[in-house]
């Protein structure tokens, strides 16, 4: 059986709306199963999502403890991991997460400002030494996508995709399809090691453009409300 997963959303534990809770529930909902919580520079979402499984009882749906870090070399994505020992540089990065089984991506890489290309495409010994490649954010537009599988494929690198979901209708949009008999956290980071994997689902720029109006929005709405609540 295969296993359709999102492995890139973001919760407020970061820049998106929703709490972890919602996003397992919205997720098991529209038929996913699993999903990877990847907040800008910390695992707090992760572990309250591992927390929400174990509290709704959920059978058959996975939690990929996971991060995207910040870097000058661009957005780097950690999973498996559900805590991270100090590194000061992005090598040193790339060796903890092997020495713990982890899997290290590097995210949207010609997302920078929208089309542009990370440090890290340039850079061979972090290139050559990650594990996978974005080639679907649901952030990036299409073209920027279309590079980032023609770099995969030209590094043969396996290809993993996400919705960089900030609200929640967006989960789901992007989704990495894992193939082959896997349920455990382990079965499933071998199988994209081993690149038994595909990546369903695409947005457009209108969609993208759409959606970040959407959150800023939400965020204004949800700022106006708290701020009304603490003056009452
Ligand atoms: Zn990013
Ligand atoms: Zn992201």
């Amino acid at each position: 059986m295969t296993c359709t997963l999102d492995l890139h959303i973001h919760t407020v534990y970061s820049d998106g709306v929703v709490d972890p809770l919602n996003v397992v529930k919205y997720a098991k909902r529209v038929g996913l199963n699993g999903i990877s919580i990847t907040d800008h520079n910390t695992l707090q979402g992760s572990l309250r999502a591992l927390e929400a499984v174990k509290s709704l009882k959920l059978k058959e749906f996975i939690v990929i403890p996971g991060i995207e870090i910040t870097t000058e070399y661009g957005h780097i994505l950690v999973y498996g991991l559900t805590s991270i020992r100090r590194f000061t540089t992005v090598v040193e990065l790339i060796d903890i997460v092997r020495e713990e089984n982890g899997i290290i991506a590097l995210a949207h890489p010609y997302g920078k400002l929208l089309f542009l290309p990370y440090r890290a495409v340039e850079t061979p010994e972090i290139i050559r030494n990650i594990d996978a490649i974005e080639i679907v954010n649901g952030k990036t537009p299409p073209i920027s996508n279309r590079r980032a599988r023609e770099l995969a494929l030209k590094l043969q690198k396996p290809g993993i995709g996400g919705s960089d979901a900030h609200t929640l209708t967006e989960i789901g949009t992007v989704r990495t399809v894992v193939e082959g008999n896997v349920s455990t956290l382990d079965e499933i980071l071998e199988a994209i090691r081993r690149g038994w994997c595909s990546v369903e689902g695409e947005r457009t720029l209108a969609e993208i453009v759409a959606s970040t109006v959407k959150r800023h929005i939400q965020k204004l709405l949800h700022y106006t409300f708290c701020k009304r609540r603490y003056e009452f």
